[in-house]
């Protein structure tokens, strides 16, 4: 992604932001609720009062995308 920023009295300044156009989501719906991307992220999931995983913070995209290949139901997308 390129964004140019705006500088006072002069040309804009180019700046280079890397493009996080994941989204991690689980399929409330599919989640059996074994917790597996929970221990595997604790920082991105978190088990809900209804014993399904849920989304806490879209960060570690390494991170999810294992839980989204070991997902037993591919509750996990990104
Ligand atoms: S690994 Fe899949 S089925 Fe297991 S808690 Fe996470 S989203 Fe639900």
């Amino acid at each position: 992604m390129l964004i140019f920023l705006k500088k006072r009295g002069g040309r804009p300044k180019r700046a280079v932001f890397p493009l996080f156009n994941h989204m991690i989501k689980v399929n409330q719906n599919q989640c059996i609720g074994c917790g597996l991307c929970v221990g595997m992220c604790p920082e991105t999931f978190m088990m809900n009062a209804d014993g399904k995983s849920e989304v806490l913070a879209q960060t570690d995209n390494e991170c999810a995308q294992n839980a989204v290949a070991s997902c037993p139901v591919n509750a996990i997308s990104l």
